[in-house]
């Protein structure tokens, strides 16, 4: 999705594209035959096996959502994902600018539920900041994890140099949690994080950006099928329609 202003209006900001991976390395001539041959293989897969979740398909990806953390009532029919980074400013953006509406709108009011799932790339502490996450969410529960998550985004600095740099640290984000929460409790997730980064909950998550296809943050699916419009209009569409469509 690409948070863009209803057209018409001049004054766009900057950030309306989506973060996606940088492409500026060239590979040498061997390896871009390696990569069309492991293509040709793949779509092959494809083809012939049925393999991999399209998002196209008419009822949506199948997806796993356990152990994911949530906001909204369990009751919704509506399920809607966000793949983010904590590094991505386009996140940050659509975290303050598009998600306010979408929670007063749709999640308070029980329409649906609104997953984050991590898709970490931009930078070592991106990954950090990610299994750090999940260790809240694993130690202290969705409520705090939730409130972290938001804070962490509202601390992320304006400045784009910041997205070279390594500033995400363990003490950073041990200090913004207890700030989200309590000293103790950012004490006891430290401790945690120590013996174990949860890494594997991370993974889980690329797991699922690979399987769905995501190559930039923030992207949105809606009941497992992708979000392709760029207002808070065009989501809202979508998540009715996919309302309608559940007998
Ligand atoms: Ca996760």
């Amino acid at each position: 999705m690409a948070k863009q202003k209803p057209k018409g209006n001049s004054k766009s900001k900057p950030k309306t594209k989506n973060y996606v991976r940088n492409k500026n390395q060239r590979p040498s001539s061997w390896i871009f035959w390696v990569i069309g041959i492991i293509a040709i293989g793949i779509v092959f897969l494809l083809f012939v096996g049925n393999f991999g979740n399209k998002d196209d398909s008419n009822g949506g990806a199948s997806i796993d959502y356990k152990n994911q953390p949530y906001l909204g009532e369990e009751s919704a029919d509506v399920k809607v994902l966000e793949f983010g980074d904590y590094k991505c400013p386009v996140c940050k953006n659509f975290n303050e600018t598009l998600f306010p509406e979408i929670e007063k709108d749709l999640i308070q009011t029980g329409k649906i539920k609104f997953y984050f799932i991590n898709y970490p790339f931009i930078n070592v502490d991106s990954r950090r900041s990610a299994q750090f996450a999940e260790t809240v969410y694993s130690e202290l529960g969705n409520d705090s994890f939730w409130k972290f998550h938001e804070l962490l985004y509202k601390k992320q600095p304006a400045d784009q140099e910041a997205e070279k740099q390594d500033i995400f640290t363990v003490d950073f984000l041990v200090k913004t949690l207890a700030e989200a929460t309590s000293n103790k409790d950012a004490q006891k997730v430290k401790k945690a994080f120590n013996q174990s980064n949860h890494d594997e909950d991370v993974k889980k998550d690329e797991a699922l950006v690979s399987k769905l296809g995501v190559q930039s943050t923030p992207t949105l699916f809606v009941n497992g099928k992708r979000f392709e419009g760029s207002t808070y209009g065009d989501l809202k569409k979508q998540v009715e329609e996919a309302s309608k469509g559940k007998n």
